[in-house]
């Protein structure tokens, strides 16, 4: 029979991989609870129109990457291809603003994306992220910063941060247009794609990673000559904060981010460890979509980081617990290494009961495979074999045993 595939641009993760991915999640899941933000379990699947109303019509996510279908009652749906817009359509549908004050959110799990697929780039991939929502003062992005360079800090993750301010909807408006009569202006030496942006999305042309795009825009009117005192107020702000945190920056004017929504503050978190997935983790503010999409006005800011690209920039991990194998000797002790396995466990203990039968030394062969440190046999009287030092020692019942392998295993913890 032929065999099934998986199908091109998804991925199994298992063995060591598994084990980075939820240590990834772990210890961004510590940082948020430190911060206090509350954990918010989105659904995988979405109103179409959520997606085009929020990460707008033009952008390369709703125009060639989404995952739309007709599910079976004829509703047009489409797999979330990021979680801001599922956050704020639960905030708002959730009445979590009725709360009053302000409200932090993270949120972990899949996205789908038909993009093409290479090192650090899916089509079902994991992020992170985090939403505050309610809140206007730069405060709240210097420390929404801060908590990513947290993340990235525990995981030992060295990157760099730009940062960038939009402006306001309307000083991006005006930028747009001067924007758009320069670009038309050297539209032969941009690539296709930047061509099309001219009319859709004049702003993305600026971080087009061909060459000859960065040429052409080099002298591009910048968007800081057209922002509002009030946003490079802000601006100014936010860099104050950071500073004081001792959070390293570099303003980068270009950095625009890809979704239609962000106003004023944006920022990446890069690498150049990765090759042209460099970006880590990215986010800025959104103060017009809650309304946008039919709630209170609120002002929000929020991030995501890939786990998978932070996965790739991993590492070193905390060591795995130690592993105690349980091998009866002959079948007869079966029921005795049955309750020996529980009794180590009960104890706190990673214990493998060696499942296969057959001789002692294919049994041990087993207890090898999976990197046991201590051998436990279980026979007439029970003996401990330390795996590192070789040596073997009687034990009268199975209780003296384990209380000597367990202070063995704390010692060994320090
Ligand atoms: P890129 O420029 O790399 O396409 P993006 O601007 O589309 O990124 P966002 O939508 O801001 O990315 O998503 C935030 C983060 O999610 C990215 O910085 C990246 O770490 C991760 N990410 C985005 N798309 C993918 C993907 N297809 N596969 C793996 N990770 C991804
Ligand atoms: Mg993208």
């Amino acid at each position: 029979m032929s065999q099934i595939k998986r199908v091109r641009g998804f991925q199994d993760i298992y063995g060591e991989n598994a084990r980075k991915y939820r240590y990834v999640v772990d210890t961004a899941r510590n940082i948020f609870e430190k911060y206090n933000f509350e954990e918010i379990i989105l659904p995988f699947v979405e109103d179409v129109s959520l997606f085009v109303r929020s990460v707008g019509e033009e952008t390369d996510i709703v125009q060639k990457e989404m995952y739309v279908f007709e599910d079976r009652g004829g509703r047009k749906v489409a797999l979330r291809p990021e979680g801001t817009a599922s956050a704020v359509r639960a905030y708002i549908e959730e009445k979590l603003y009725a709360k009053g004050g302000y409200q932090k959110l993270f949120y972990e799990g899949a996205m789908f994306r038909y993009e093409r697929p290479q090192a650090g780039r899916y089509r079902q991939f994991h992020q992170i992220g985090a939403e505050i929502f309610g809140v206007d003062s730069p405060v709240a992005d210097a420390e929404l910063i801060k908590m990513v360079q947290d993340i990235l800090d525990s995981l030992g993750i060295q990157t760099r941060l730009e940062i960038n301010t939009l402006g306001d909807f309307e000083s991006r408006k005006r930028y747009m247009e001067v924007l758009r009569q320069f670009l038309k202006g050297v539209e032969d030496s941009l690539c296709e794609d930047c061509r099309k942006r001219i009319e859709r999305n004049p702003l993305r042309v600026l971080d087009c990673k061909v060459e000859g795009c960065r040429q052409a825009t080099a002298d591009a009117p910048v968007l800081m000559d057209f922002i509002s005192e009030k946003s490079l107020e802000r601006f100014e702000r936010l860099k104050e904060y950071l500073t004081g945190l001792g959070v390293d920056f570099t303003v980068n004017p270009r950095l625009v981010r890809g979704l239609d929504y962000y106003t004023d503050t944006v920022f990446e978190f890069i690498t150049d460890k990765i090759g042209a997935q460099g970006t880590v983790a990215a986010g800025g503010r959104y103060d017009t979509l809650v309304k946008q999409l039919g709630g209170p006005d609120t002002p929000a800011l929020g991030f995501a980081a890939g786990i998978e690209r932070l996965m790739l920039l991993v590492e070193t991990m905390p060591e795995d617990q130690p592993l105690v194998s349980v091998i009866p000797v002959v079948s007869e002790f079966n029921i005795q290494a049955l309750k020996a396995a529980q009794f180590l466990r009960k104890e706190g203990i990673k214990t493998e009961l060696i499942l296969k039968e057959g001789s002692l030394k294919s049994k041990m062969k087993v207890a090898n495979k999976f990197g046991s440190r201590f051998v436990v046999f279980v026979s007439e009287k029970p003996e401990l074999k330390d795996m590192e030092s070789g040596e073997q020692e009687l034990f009268e019942n199975i209780q003296d045993l384990i209380e000597v392998v367990s202070g063995k295993l704390k010692g060994a913890l320090g």
